[in-house]
């Protein structure tokens, strides 16, 4: 097949094509592929729109999914091709920046898989967030293009005018086929605009901020830190939405809607608040079309439901009045209403849209939208009785919990198909549309000759990762130790800190005489964002603790530490597969759901964990013998924040084994290979700060540490757990969230 789409191209025989030429005849061919299957179709459309989208590559996902993998990496094979060679010459999207993103990602591959009517809609960033590239151990920021001559991009004959306070853009549409498993497709649409420069670009990733009309779509999250980098995203968002408003009417009258029954044609899921402001303005467009105020607003708030994705107070986006008058005035009236309208109504103060001189876009989206829901059964019920509980009390029936999944397609099937092909080995393929069917592997728990299998695919990756990590970044780590992985956005929740710490007690624990009796590789991967200087001090330490560790020549025999750079989907689809140990170390209470703890259970890693997010769920369903859970609970820290007595001193002058380990940050070690201005600032946040508490639960950490890495020596028992682990992963399926969204928020026909 695959000769004659090259012989057509490039009229010569498959043999004498280079990779680059393969790949894009290749990505063409699937592209056409895709566009004959059927599309899902019905009278009432889901929207999901979100700033982020972070897909990862699309080659092979799209293969495995049209189901013509084996057959193209065979005719490769035939022509002394390699399909993994291919594969890397694609570039990943960089539409996205994290769990956010990458879940709206899976989301489209269910919504795709299940055959529902539903597109995404968000923005074409030309160079994502940034590509991590570091330098003197510290974290550098360059443009990541990833738009070539020949992408998955189609341009469509959608466009509009989108007006901003002051001037007006034009906006293009482009869209990307989403090729679900079952052979059916959905749209991913992404607006962007004609006039964007791509050369306004400077030094890293410096750029004129309030050049609107040549910087919109250049970058994901511009750096936030001052007014004008606040400001663009503003634009950015009501760029969005106002397109996906103009998306959503024409749609919905093109398929027979007056627009006073639009509910029954569209459903729009907000993801977290970055979308809010598409309900004034499909309010607003509503009216231009003729419908009263009134109506307008009921229409609406028939047809919006709005996820929330962390409490993190930061994380709400309040936007000043000033910001929306000078970007969007055309919205300040509407919303002026709709705050009104709640004042009228509801006494509960703490309720208001407009406080401060400020928009709060949560508050707009519970008031104006049918269903609010959190992301994994912990989160929703701290939603519910503690950080929305004002609203909950108003309205309980628009509480729901939704807790997050992953598409097995791209998180087991294509970066494991060694593991995907044992487990169907065992029990059928069935799995791969039923998740649940993964139950059945519990019937080998006993059984040692399969157990052997699971621990050889084990170690088949982390041989694979060993090669990688050698060849891609020169660090050379045996595969026979125990990997230890701690990968997602750095931020101090996250507590990467404790982690760092924890190496550096088992450094000095290893100086002192006290070997472990297996090597421990310890790997990082995380992107800080530009502007939070902390969470790039923690890299900075991170990289220190590795050139100091792994080129001490007492310990690097028993102790390795990586940080990969430039942490993504393509990179987290390496390590997760390789992974034993799954680090998901959050301060209670503070990670809504994660879904990297997710994708590793179902790899058959084992959770070293806190009670947070999902890992509560991982925990009841895999049992207390099969993770292991460590640190304070939820409440113990949500009530520490309530009195707000608590004191990282205290602890750090009563733990001299803790004092140890936080001294060592600006000990003379670490700073012969780093910077003092970092490492001291570092150390003063920890001792006189320590917002995320690492220190209450740093002791524990050790001994559950401890605990995990003397399991592992364990190996029958070991398999047993990653066993266990995979059997249970079936919840996680994003198939049962999308379900669960569809029968509960969008009933789709
Ligand atoms: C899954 C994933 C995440 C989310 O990880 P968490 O541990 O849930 O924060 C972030 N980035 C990438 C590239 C991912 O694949």
């Amino acid at each position: 097949m695959l000769a004659e789409v090259v012989k057509k191209q490039y009229g010569k025989e498959l043999a004498k094509c280079t990779n680059e030429e393969i790949y894009e005849a290749l990505m063409i061919h699937v592209k056409g592929l895709a566009e004959d299957k059927v599309e899902n179709k019905g009278k009432k459309k889901l929207y999901y729109i979100s700033a982020e989208f972070l897909i990862g590559k699309l080659l092979s996902n799209n293969l495995i999914n049209l189901g013509i993998y084996d057959e193209v990496k065979a005719e490769l094979a035939a022509a002394g091709k390699s399909l993994a060679e291919i594969e890397e010459i694609e570039a990943e999207p960089s539409l996205g920046n994290g769990g956010l993103g990458r879940l709206a990602a899976c989301f489209i591959d269910s919504i795709a898989t299940l055959g529902l009517n539903g597109d995404g809609v968000g923005l074409n960033y030309h160079y994502g967030l940034f590509k991590q590239v570091f330098e003197n151990n510290l974290q550098n920021e360059t443009p990541n293009p990833w738009i070539t001559k020949e992408s998955w991009l189609k341009k469509t004959d959608r466009a509009y005018t989108v007006n901003f306070g002051g001037f007006d853009v034009k906006s293009v549409m482009y869209d990307i086929d989403v090729v679900g498993y079952n052979n059916r497709t959905t749209k991913l649409h992404l607006f962007d605009i004609e006039t964007v420069d791509e050369s306004i670009v400077g030094e890293g990733i410096d750029f004129d901020k309030e050049e609107i009309a040549k910087n919109l779509t250049l970058f994901l999250y511009p750096d936030d830190s001052d007014d004008k980098g606040r400001l663009l995203r503003v634009y950015q968002q009501y760029f969005m939405v106002s397109n996906a408003a103009r998306l959503i009417i024409a749609e919905a009258k093109d398929k027979g809607s007056n627009l006073h029954d639009l509910a029954d044609y569209a459903v729009i899921q907000i993801n977290d608040t970055h979308p809010s402001m598409v309900i004034p303005e499909l309010i607003r467009q509503l009216q231009e079309e003729g419908i009263l105020m009134d109506e307008a607003i009921s229409i609406v708030a028939k047809a919006c439901a709005y996820t929330n994705h962390t409490i993190l107070a930061e994380a709400l986006e309040k936007w000043p009045i000033y910001f929306l008058e000078k970007a969007v005035p055309q919205l300040m009236p509407i919303i002026r209403e709709l705050d009104n309208r709640v004042r009228a109504t509801i006494e509960d103060e703490s309720t208001y849209i407009i406080k401060d001189g400020r928009v709060h876009m949560a508050h707009m989206d519970i008031h104006y939208g049918f269903s609010v829901n959190g992301v994994a059964y912990l989160h929703t019920e701290i939603l519910k009785n503690t950080e929305l509980n004002n609203f909950y009390k108003l309205y309980p029936e628009k509480f729901n919990n939704k807790t997050n999944g992953v598409t097995f397609r791209r998180w087991l099937m294509s970066c494991n198909p060694e593991l995907a092909s044992l487990i169907t080995e065992l029990i059928g393929d069935g799995w791969k549309t039923n998740a649940d069917e993964l139950e059945k592997l519990g019937a080998f728990v006993n059984d040692d000759a399969v157990l052997d299998k699971f621990i050889a695919v084990k170690h088949g990756k982390k041989k694979e990762l060993e090669a990688y990590l050698l060849k891609e970044q020169g660090i050379a780590v045996d595969s026979h130790s125990v990997f230890d992985i701690q990968v997602k956005r750095l931020h101090e929740y996250k507590r990467q800190q404790m982690n760092a710490l924890y190496v550096i007690h088992k450094y000095l624990e290893i100086k002192a005489g006290k070997k472990p009796g297996r090597p421990i590789t310890v790997i990082f991967g995380a992107k800080a964002a530009p502007a939070y200087v902390i969470a790039k001090d923690i890299i900075h330490l991170i990289l220190c603790l590795s050139e100091v560790i792994n080129n001490d020549p007492e310990v690097n025999k028993y102790l390795k530490v990586v940080m990969v750079e430039n942490y993504n989907v393509t990179m987290a689809e390496r390590l997760i597969p390789a992974c034993d140990i799954s680090e998901q170390i959050s301060l209670a209470s503070k990670e809504a759901s994660g879904t990297g703890n997710m994708k590793f259970m179902l790899n058959g890693a084992v959770t070293l964990g806190t009670e947070d997010g999902a890992n509560v769920e991982i925990a009841e369903l895999v049992g207390k013998d099969n993770i292991f859970i460590f640190g304070e609970d939820s409440d113990t820290v949500i009530q520490r924040y309530e009195r707000g007595d608590y004191s990282s001193r205290s602890y750090y002058l009563a733990d001299p084994e803790l004092k140890r380990a936080v001294d060592f940050i600006v000990s003379d070690e670490i700073m012969a290979v780093g910077c003092r201005e970092n490492l001291e600032r570092l150390f003063n946040e920890l001792l006189n700060k320590d917002w995320f508490m690492t220190f209450p639960d740093f002791q524990e950490y050790i001994k559950a540490k401890e605990a995990i890495y003397s399991a592992f020596e364990d190996r029958k028992r070991w398999a047993k757990m990653m066993l266990v682990n995979i059997s249970k992963a079936g919840f996680f399926s994003s198939d049962r969230t999308i379900d669960q969204y569809n029968k509960d928020v969008w009933k789709l026909n």
